[in-house]
């Protein structure tokens, strides 16, 4: 089972918007703390990438450190692999690029039983 759905791809199949008012949070969750953002890419939870070259954006989650899942991606694209990733898949396509800046992280998941 793929460890997140294709929300970026179906928003562009179907020419449907994905608004962050639609992020629902699963679980209870803890807050990251604010001050210390420098540390959010070693986090797991609730990430969001944007592409450097348009508007979509796509929402995944992981339990690992969402820098890992984020270089999976850049793995994915590289490797022409686009089956295995929405953001692979969208930057390939339309020659967009995906870059670490534009890696976020939403929610800070501590809990992985909460994982979905
Ligand atoms: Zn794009």
């Amino acid at each position: 089972m793929a460890e997140q759905t294709c929300v970026a791809q179906h928003a562009f199949d179907n020419n449907h918007r994905i608004d962050i008012n639609n992020l629902k949070l699963i679980g209870n969750t803890l807050l990251g703390n604010p001050k210390d953002n420098i540390d959010n890419n070693e986090k797991s939870g609730i990430y969001e990438i944007s592409c450097k070259d348009c508007d979509q954006k796509y929402i995944g989650q992981t339990k690992r450190s969402i820098l890992t899942r984020f270089k999976e991606h850049i793995a994915h694209l590289k490797h022409g692999r686009t089956e295995k990733s929405c953001v692979a898949q969208h930057a390939f396509d339309n020659n967009h690029r995906i870059d670490i800046n534009n890696l976020k992280l939403i929610r800070n998941v501590t809990n992985s039983r909460q994982m979905v």
